[in-house]
């Protein structure tokens, strides 16, 4: 067993260390990526390769020569380092620094001890939850360094590789492989500054690099990075702060080709890692994608043979519409589970005397009709039930409250992936299609505040001909 695991690290360690020029020119564009300490969120990444005393000769023939290693099976291999780096603002303590345990961690920090064991709660909590995601156990302590004030720490206590990103108030993990005897052993030590959820968005990658030997390509490693580090078990609403859903609802939209072949903007940057936090909650999340996500996450996390175009190729334009769909509503709260799409349903123009009846819940996003309608044609609806927009609130009809404007029943045609402009349709009486396309309803309610929301009301919808 330990063999085959040896020998199964041993090749994604090969493959990851013979990385294609291509990665390691961005490698070297990455570490001279300026700084941005303008807000107050991630400002710089960088990522290099190092090698042992062998050079770079040695790196890139590794990975054949790792066959005949294993099958000599008695040569110890030099150390190979990959470093991220992280950088991220961070505020000052005055502590000197001490070694605090937990079952998963090593962790020295110059932190208060109450600070440090909070810290290690969260850090622990966090590795349950991804490691129950990726299904891989931890498999040895993982070693952290969390610093508050650099000031506190005594000259050589900390790997010289980190001070610059320390430094610069940033973080930064370093990950490396030795071959003993006939196994490969992979080590991470993240280094991270006492702010925010760094030292959890460190551990992500340090737990990546021990249980597979690599974090994936950037999109997939800083996105599930950011994701672990705002993870809450069951959740599938927007965690992250209000200043980055802000950013990604406002700014110039990068699309999901430009995350996932990392066009995203300056190396480093916050924005750029909520470009990538934002498409992988998206698929991790959405009911559309999120049985895909994880054996694609896994592929990548393993370098078998999968990738972003064959998991989604066939769904791209579904998934670009729901991308957009979820980033023009993004707000702290908003349940992208409870606002996939649904693509299942069949749409038909009514015949004449046809009712068409649909269950439309609170606490979801738009909810099919199965009703295609016509511009122009006017139909008939009627509408019975109640719900509530908060819980125990008031009981509300599709007119909702009347000064609130809450608990509406709002509708949307859609058409060629293009939605119209929401409107309100009567609890009772008739409507004139403005558009055609097929027909949406939802209980209006702000975007992240639905899943709170109780009740459901019935919707018929008929052609409006003359009896
Ligand atoms: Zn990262």
């Amino acid at each position: 067993m330990e063999r085959c695991a040896a020998g199964k690290a041993r090749k994604r360690l090969g493959s990851l260390w013979t990385a294609p020029g291509r990665d390691n020119d961005e490698m070297r564009r990455l570490r001279v990526a300026p700084l941005d300490t303008t807000r107050g969120g991630w400002s710089l990444f960088q990522l290099q390769y190092r090698t042992g005393s062998t050079g770079s000769a040695f790196r890139v023939s590794v990975g054949r020569m790792n066959q005949s290693l294993a099958d000599r099976g008695n040569v110890m291999l030099r150390t190979i380092a990959s470093v991220m780096l992280l950088c991220c603002s961070a505020n000052a303590f005055g502590q000197q620094p001490a070694e605090y345990r937990s079952k998963n961690f090593l962790m020295r920090t110059d932190l208060s001890k109450d600070q440090a064991t909070a810290l290690l709660e969260k850090l622990e909590t966090m590795l349950g939850l991804i490691s129950k995601y990726w299904a891989v156990p931890n498999r040895q302590r993982l070693e952290c360094y969390v610093v508050a004030d650099l000031k506190n720490w005594p000259a050589n206590s900390i790997d010289p590789r980190a001070l610059e990103s320390l430094q610069a108030k940033s973080g930064v993990t370093l990950a490396g492989a030795k071959r003993l005897r006939n196994q490969t052993v992979v080590r991470a030590i993240s280094y991270s500054t006492a702010h925010k959820t760094i030292a959890q968005h460190e551990a992500v990658h340090a737990y990546c690099y021990t249980a597979f030997g690599t974090c994936g390509p950037q999109w997939y490693a800083e996105g599930m990075a950011e994701m672990g580090a705002m993870w809450i078990e069951g959740e599938t609403r927007v965690t992250a702060p209000r200043y980055r859903t802000e950013f990604l609802r406002r700014s110039e939209r990068k699309s999901i080709k430009d995350i996932t072949q990392g066009q995203t903007g300056k190396i480093g940057s916050w924005r750029t890692y909520s470009w990538r936090w934002a498409l992988c909650h998206l698929l991790a999340n959405n009911k559309n994608y999120a049985q895909r996500f994880r054996p694609l996450g896994m592929a990548l996390l393993t370098r078998k043979r999968d990738s972003f175009g064959n998991t989604y190729g066939k769904y791209l334009k579904e998934m670009e519409f729901e991308y957009n769909f979820f980033l023009d509503r993004i707000q702290p709260g908003f349940d992208v589970a409870a606002c996939s799409w649904d693509w299942n349903t069949r749409f038909r123009k009514l015949k004449p005397g046809k009712v068409n009846k649909s269950i439309v819940r609170a606490n979801l996003g738009f909810q099919a009709t199965g009703v295609e309608v016509v511009a122009g044609e006017t139909y008939k609806i009627a509408t019975d039930g109640k719900w509530r927009v908060e819980k125990d609130g008031a009981q509300l009809t599709a007119t909702g409250d009347k000064t609130s404007k809450r608990g509406v029943l709002e509708a949307v045609t859609l058409s060629k992936y293009q939605l119209s402009k929401p409107f309100e349709p009567p609890a009772s009486g008739t409507f004139t299609a403005k558009e055609s396309g097929d027909l949406y309803f939802r209980c209006r309610d702000s975007w992240g505040n639905i899943t709170d929301n109780e009740g459901q009301i019935i919707v018929s919808v008929s052609p409006n001909t003359a009896d």
